[in-house]
């Protein structure tokens, strides 16, 4: 039998094993075998990556921007002309289909160019003579050494949602992926070494909670760039602050599209069903919950059912829709879901556990799910799912609809799918949440604006990349100057102010 691969660790522009025993294995979703293994960090491990960080940072942070810059560019080319091949080890890994994938890399090629306009996005400003003979300036810093922690869901965006702005900036980073599709990291961190970034700025440590722990401990980091589910953001946030570090933690979501009657429900439909199923709803903008205002129920339900029918779910290597789910752990825990529907009194309208799949038998399928009537008590309504699983509440006006909008705890993304601008609108002031769709039912901002939701959907107070990005990253330096002028002089106890 061949022995599986083990993947290492990425300091100081080389591969790196640490010292560290502990590993866990990769899977291949779509076939549900275990396709190589990922080494564990352990605190010394981390420490030999901040330690490179720290050292890359006396250079990095005072390179001039014009060479940030370029390799910027550098690595904007190289990741277009071979993003097929990311897109590949995404599908490996994730599972999600090869379209996808690309989708997803297109959007962390926008940050990546997002990032290579940083010399305009940190330009300062300048006061002149703000008192007679002083001149007031403010420029932009970089923190030192950052640490970025991603999910699985987005194994390729999300660390590209910091990791350009962070570099761009002029910081030094130490990088840990989810530990169950690590692949991408490396792979960016190996092509920004082809872009010419100098060792040490870019570091990636795998693991589990040992990692998290240490770099949330490590005197040496500056701030933590958190993206996961929200227990975890809440953990990360209220450790990393009481350490004194800059956090930004981004979690978990319920995602609701509210559709008043006088929507389109073609459209609709079709939204509903691209955002619910894609990426087999492991998004966390994901559409979960459809929320019906009467008398749209049975119409809608109809067209997305007849939708769901054409989706292909299988091996994303193949012309399928959907994909398989991460693990076979994570799939239960979502089949089980409808179960607890069934019980709950909700309608199972399409089982997705009945699916044709076009891929191997033991991959971690579960087909797009359709939910009618589901109870607002239900945990089927209430709990992140994270599944292909889509919920229908029907509801009797736009305010019960607005209710469960604002009612739970997540506020990450909402739609409202309507002809009615002026419904539109009053939707936009009333929903509590980050990011608002009308008509779109996955508003993620793009790269010039800043992603984030409110509530239990996001820890800290910078949201991901645009130009929340780059205030995060950086601090702010005012100075005040005097070059001392033949007529000034004398003392003065006073507290300065402008004459
Ligand atoms: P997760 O919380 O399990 O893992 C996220 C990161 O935390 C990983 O790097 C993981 O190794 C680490 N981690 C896991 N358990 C830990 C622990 N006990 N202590 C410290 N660190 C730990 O999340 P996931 O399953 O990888 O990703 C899915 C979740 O992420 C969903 O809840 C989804 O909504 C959320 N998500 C949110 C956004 C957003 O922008 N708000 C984007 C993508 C994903």
């Amino acid at each position: 039998m061949t022995e599986l691969a083990v993947l290492n660790h990425w300091v100081s522009n080389a591969s790196f094993t640490g010292t560290a025993t502990r590993t866990a294995p990769v899977y291949d979703p779509a076939v549900g075998v275990v396709s190589k293994h990922v080494r564990l960090a352990a605190a010394e491990d981390v420490d030999a990556a901040v330690a490179s960080a720290k050292e890359a940072f006396e250079t990095w942070g005072r390179t001039s921007i014009a060479t940030r810059q370029r390799v910027m560019f550098a690595f904007r080319e190289l990741i277009n002309a071979r993003r097929d091949e990311l897109a590949q080890i995404l599908t490996e890994e994730h599972g999600k289909v090869l379209a996808d994938a690309a989708g997803e890399i297109a959007r962390g090629i926008e940050v990546v160019e997002f990032a290579c306009g940083m010399p305009h996005l940190t330009k300062g400003s300048y006061s002149v003579e703000v008192s007679s003979g002083v001149d007031v300036y403010s420029l932009r810093e970089p923190l030192g050494v950052v640490g970025v922690i991603t999910p699985f869901n987005f194994p390729a965006m999300v660390p590209l949602w910091f990791v350009p702005i962070a570099i761009a900036t002029g910081n030094t980073v130490v990088l840990k992926p989810s530990e169950k599709d690590p692949s991408s990291s490396i792979w960016i961190a190996e092509l920004f070494a082809e872009a010419g970034l100098p060792a040490g700025v870019l570091n990636v440590v795998n693991g589990d909670k040992e990692a998290v722990d240490s770099l949330l401990e490590h005197p040496d980091i500056a701030s933590i760039s958190f993206v996961g589910s929200t227990p975890i953001a809440k953990y990360v946030y209220e450790t990393g602050t009481a350490q004194g570090k800059r956090v930004q933690a981004l979690g978990g979501a319920k995602n609701h599209m509210l559709v008043l009657p006088d929507a389109d429900l073609d459209l609709v439909a079709d939204s509903a069903v691209n955002a619910g199923f894609g990426s087999a709803g492991e998004r966390c903008m994901a559409v979960s919950v459809v929320v019906a205002v009467d008398p749209v129920g049975d119409d809608l339900i109809e067209k997305i059912r007849d939708r769901m029918g054409k989706l292909v779910t299988g091996d994303g290597r193949r012309a399928c829709d959907m994909g398989p789910l991460i693990t076979r752990e994570h799939r239960d825990k979502v089949t089980g879901y409808l179960d607890i529907a069934a019980t709950d009194g909700a309608t199972v309208v399409v089982d997705g556990r009945t699916a044709e799949i076009d891929g191997a038998a033991d991959g971690f399928w579960l087909g797009p799910t359709l939910i009618d009537n589901v109870p607002t008590t239900s945990t089927v309504y209430t709990d992140e799912i994270f599944g292909p699983v889509l919920s229908v509440v029907r509801v009797k006006s736009y305010e019960e609809g607005i209710a469960l909008v604002n009612g739970g705890p997540y506020g990450n993304g909402t739609a409202i799918f309507t002809n009615d601008g002026g419904a539109a609108r009053r939707f936009v002031r009333d929903a509590t949440v980050g990011m608002v769709g009308v008509n779109v039912p996955i508003p993620v901002p793009v790269a010039y604006h800043s992603f984030g939701g409110w509530k239990q959907s996001m820890f800290g107070d910078a949201k991901a990349y645009g130009p929340h990005g780059v205030d995060f990253f950086t601090r702010e330096k005012a100075v005040t100057s005097r070059w001392l002028d033949p007529s000034h002089g004398g003392l003065n106890l006073g507290f300065p102010h402008s004459s």
